[in-house]
């Protein structure tokens, strides 16, 4: 039987193992120490861009640093994408402040630079101060449309926090993702490009920055031979266990990219014969995604096998197989929900033995986020309405990719 397909695997080079056995035989097993300097060493000569990084706990971890470090307070507004993953916008909740969700446009799916300026306007009129930050995301690894958002930002003089979290490793017009803005936020959690069994980094404008953002990842110590504190602090360092795997993660990134890309480029040619199933491809060259997951979206016309009965049953647990899942979903239904069709063939890829997962819900529609203002066009609730993820990475073959896009047609009716 073949073994099953999930959406994206860590893959280990084999080095990780001598890392961390020398943090082993070094007795640095803490949360620094020399694989947490090499790891971030590794990080810096690969963003380039004369950026510092300072590796932390987790990716959740660096979006809260950085919104501390750029002065968000409580009672602030910050403008994120809507169209994420909740870790871009929950910790902006942590500070007290409140995020500020703008859409995205059709063409990269992320932050629709237009939209983000009528959002700084009608913030700077409604409340009198401007936004503390912009966090623009790079969805599924694909660049936004940065020359336009970074336009926005620097003629209100606001602030850049990259997340990057799903981009490490694409490019937009030849320069590395998460150098753009003042921080650039990226993850190691399992599923991401590279792994560190979890954790995160953030990319700092320089040596300053990089310090303070130490200082708040390590309980905000003050120099003093006892504990003073003069501030509150975080213990958002990262493991020097697990800045071995990182190092070890660190000489197959350019390995992994590519790999995710000759999976984009199949995926792509075998959909084209495919009518009512899309490919969601770049825009064009200037726009270097990692493909980190390979995204489709579904012609609501499209008649999928079973479509009658999805949604039928209640899903027990949560997607992504989180642990510590206590609300159990009473409905099989909520007022934003992809499209029946979409749900039929993640249900009939599943049975193949294909795991899939529906586009991240946008924040705007999100229950706990039903009271912060939003500045929508319907593109992000549009997409994902019909869209649907593949599996990726380095754990799928080339092969593979051929069986997932035969079981695709299969479920199509006729
Ligand atoms: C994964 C991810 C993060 C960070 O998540 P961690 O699991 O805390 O490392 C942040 N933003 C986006 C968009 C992500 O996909």
């Amino acid at each position: 039987m073949r073994k099953r397909i999930y959406l994206c695997l860590a893959h280990m080079s084999g080095k990780e193992q001598a890392f961390i056995q020398e943090a082993f035989d070094t007795n640095w097993v803490v949360p620094l120490g020399p694989n947490v300097n090499g790891f971030e060493k590794d990080l810096e000569e690969f963003v380039g861009e004369d950026k510092k990084v300072v590796a932390l706990s987790a990716g959740t971890a660096a979006v809260h640093l950085a919104l501390i470090a750029c002065g968000v307070k409580p009672g602030d507004e910050v403008i994120c994408q809507s169209f994420t993953f909740c870790a871009s916008c929950h910790p902006i909740v942590y500070l007290g402040a409140t995020p500020v969700f703008v859409d995205s446009e059709p063409d990269t799916w992320n932050m629709d630079p237009e939209l983000l300026e009528k959002a700084i306007l009608d913030r700077i009129e409604k409340t009198g101060r401007k936004p503390k930050a912009i966090v623009p995301v790079y969805l599924y690894g694909m660049p936004a449309k940065l020359d336009e958002i970074m336009a926005v930002a620097d003629k209100y003089d606001i602030p850049v926090i990259e997340d990057a979290a799903e981009g490490l490793g694409s490019r937009y017009n030849g320069q590395v993702c998460g150098t753009f803005g003042r921080y650039g936020v990226l993850s190691f959690n399992g599923n991401k490009m590279i792994t560190t069994s979890g954790g995160g980094a953030l990319i700092c404008p320089d040596e300053e920055a990089k310090q303070r953002i130490m200082f708040y990842a390590t309980q905000a110590r003050e120099g003093f031979p006892y504990y003073q504190h003069e501030e509150i602090g975080y213990n958002y360092r990262m493991s020097n266990i697990c800045a071995g795997i990182g190092r070890g993660q660190m000489t197959v990134l350019e390995e992994h990219v590519e790999h995710h890309r000759r999976l984009a480029d199949l995926y792509e040619q075998l959909l084209a014969e495919v009518d009512g199933v899309t490919f969601h491809k770049r825009p064009s060259e200037k726009y270097d995604s990692n493909y980190w997951l390979n995204t489709v979206t579904l012609d609501p016309q499209l008649k999928v096998k079973g479509e009658e009965e999805a949604y039928a049953q209640v899903i027990t647990g949560a997607v992504g197989g989180a642990a510590g899942v206590t609300h159990a979903a009473g409905t099989a239904h909520t007022d934003c929900e992809p499209n029946r069709n979409v749900e039929a063939m993640r249900i009939a890829l599943d049975k193949a033995g294909i795991e899939s997962r529906p586009l991240w819900k946008p924040m705007h529609k999100q229950p706990v986020y039903r009271n912060v203002p939003a500045y929508t066009n319907g593109v992000s609730e549009g997409l994902f309405k019909v869209g649907l993820c593949l599996p990726s990475g380095p754990c799928v073959s080339e092969e593979e990719v051929a069986f997932i896009v035969n079981e695709i047609k299969g479920c199509i009716h006729a």
